[in-house]
């Protein structure tokens, strides 16, 4: 049985960063445990910025400025005192990414640059062209190294193990060899990213976003949060889903219409296409079902009248990905795009210490849920969230790592995983991932998209139900031991059944609007019932259970929230 004071589960920037903070107890020993190589976490696609107050581009910007556009993004929805938290202590992570080499671009008097963001009132996204999530974490990696943190790649954690009371550790597949370990560990974190995954059919994740960490903290028994808010991006590529960052319309790039207009003037009349992302997605959606889309549903991201210097300096990958990927060059034609599932709001339940209700299990980065982000994100602010939340939960787990004994393990840890794999491989039959995985994000895509009724949402929970039922099927056709994708992806495709079951229990007990989640049928905000936090466990018939939790809310009082 391999042991460590400290693992953590998951290699983007928040299981790095607090990788790195639990390792810098010198007689601690820390691994990181990721089922891809650390570099090619999500993490790495992050485009466009990371928030904080810096106020470089503009000297009139204050932490507490920051922390206002945070909540009010949120729809009144976030926890203030962990927003306020996580916007009073940006700037000083980002100073010390900094220090540790992290290559942001500069100004002219060799500062930081920040330039303007979706729902931000002033310019605080610090970039690097529009690759700073691979800048960022490629710093962080090569900190970790430097610093002794272990690291197994291409290991796949199966379950969480705790006694009712306290952290165990983990059980995981060795990917390359297809042995199945035991990790005894006083604390483990999880920061194994968002779910946006379930939504197959289009989204900008890559596709490990499939929500592990949340699925086996939940069959752990512990509670999820506010699982039914998942963020529609803007603008994605019209065929991939692929990210058009935000970034580009920081720099000043446009939203047309099939008709050539510039339909936010009618949604967003001060901020335009720098409105929250909520509101954008919904006006795009409003667009093409009133008619004034392309063929296939796009709207249209235009930047030929900026500069072209300035897209080939500040939005290089960018202009590659439409080239590439719609035959499209963004110097010379507007890009045909569509909304796309973007990021999970909801998550593992935790304090601001990422602190679960299980002494010693953390959860950070997206996969956790404070919560800061409420019922809609601002753009910059994840990769702030994950540095701010990763370093909390890797100090707080070094803290009680050093005072705190190894934990007794229970007998026959493997047991469980071994016959779940077992079945999987045996089982005949004619199911295959692919049908299933595909019918679940066609499903999420149409039935619990942006906008949602209960009549859609039930047949979500129905179809859901069936395609778990066709899971205790499914035959995984490649038998063999070593690297089985096949084997993993069918893993992960029971996690995705599982959130995607909360996200649409969620968003139907959910009878208002708020952010992200949007209801045809109960067209409002209801501070009166709905100012709360969903909280969901799993039930002992194996079914959601739904409670409730109020907000936090110290200095903002709910408002109408217009841009
Ligand atoms: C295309 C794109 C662009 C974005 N741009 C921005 C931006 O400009 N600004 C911003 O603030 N936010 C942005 N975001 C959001 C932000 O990048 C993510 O929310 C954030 O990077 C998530 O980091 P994380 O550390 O929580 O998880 P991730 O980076 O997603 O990493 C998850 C890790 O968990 C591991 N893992 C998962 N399951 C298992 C398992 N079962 N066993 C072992 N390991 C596992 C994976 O291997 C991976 O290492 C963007 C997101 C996308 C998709």
């Amino acid at each position: 049985m391999l042991t460590y004071d400290v693992l953590i589960v998951g290699s983007g920037g928040a299981g790095l960063y607090a990788a790195l903070k639990s390792r810098m107890e010198e007689d601690l020993q820390v691994a990181v445990l990721t089922k891809v190589y650390p570099t090619r976490s999500h993490t790495s696609a992050a485009q466009g910025g990371v928030n904080a107050a810096l106020a470089n581009k503009d000297p009139t910007d204050t932490w507490e400025q920051h922390w206002f556009d945070t909540v009010k993004g949120s729809d009144y929805l976030a926890d203030q005192d962990a927003a306020e938290m996580m916007c009073r202590e940006a700037p000083e992570v980002i100073r010390e990414m900094e220090h540790w080499g992290c290559p942001f671009d500069r100004t002219k008097e060799g500062k930081i640059a920040q330039r303007p963001f979706g729902g931000a009132s002033k310019p605080r996204a610090c970039y690097a062209a529009d690759k700073i999530g691979h800048v960022m974490l490629h710093t962080l990696y090569e900190q970790g190294l430097r610093h002794g943190v272990n690291y197994f790649n291409e290991w796949f954690t199966l379950s969480l193990l705790h006694d009712g009371q306290r952290c165990q550790g983990v059980t995981a597949l060795d990917i390359r060899t297809g042995q199945l370990h035991t990790i005894q560990a006083k604390a483990v974190i999880l920061a194994t990213g968002g779910y946006g995954r379930i939504y197959w059919k289009r989204t900008s994740n890559a596709y490990g976003n499939t929500g592990d960490g949340a699925a086996l903290a939940y069959n752990a028994g512990l509670s999820l949060k506010d699982m039914e808010f998942v963020q529609f991006h803007p603008t994605g590529l019209r065929r991939t889903g692929i990210l058009m960052t935000e970034g580009a319309r920081g720099e000043g790039g446009y939203l047309l219409n099939a008709l050539g207009e510039r339909f936010m003037s009618r949604y967003a009349p001060e901020k335009m296409e720098l409105g929250p992302r909520d509101l954008i997605s919904r006006a795009i959606e409003t667009e093409v079902r009133e008619g004034r889309g392309g063929p296939d549903g796009e709207v249209f991201l235009d930047l030929t009248h900026l500069d072209k210097e300035l897209i080939l300096k500040r939005l290089p990958q960018i202009r590659e990905l439409c080239i590439g990927f719609e035959g499209v060059d963004p110097l010379e034609e507007p890009v045909p795009i569509k909304p796309t599932a973007h990021y999970s709001m909801g998550g593992i339940h935790t304090d601001m210490n990422g602190l679960t209700s299980i002494e010693g299990i953390y959860a950070a980065g997206e996969s956790g849920c404070v919560s800061v982000h409420g019922a809609n994100r601002l753009g910059g602010n994840s990769l702030l969230d994950i540095l701010i939340f990763g370093r909390r939960a890797g100090n707080h787990a070094l803290e009680y790592a050093r005072h705190t004994d190894f934990p007794k393990m229970p007998k026959n840890t493997l047991e469980a995983d071994e016959n779940r794999i077992k079945t999987l491989m045996e089982n005949q039959s004619k199911e295959r991932i692919a049908y299933i995985r595909r019918d679940m994000g066609n499903l999420m895509a149409d039935k619990a998209g942006i906008y949602r009724n209960a009549a859609d949402l039930n047949q979500a929970l129905e179809g859901l139900s069936l395609l778990k039922q066709r899971y205790k099927n499914l035959e995984v056709a490649d038998k063999s031991k070593v690297f089985n994708t096949a084997l993993v992806a069918a893993l992960e495709l029971g996690n995705m059944l599982e959130l995607a079951e909360l996200v649409a229990k969620g968003a139907l007990e959910r009878t208002e609007c708020r952010g992200a989640h949007y209801r045809e049928d109960f067209p409002e905000r209801d501070d009166q019932n709905w100012l709360k936090h969903t909280i969901a466990t799993k039930g002992t018939d194996g079914k959601p259970v739904l409670s409730f939790e109020e907000v936090t809310i110290t200095r903002f009082k709910p408002e109408v929230r217009t841009y």
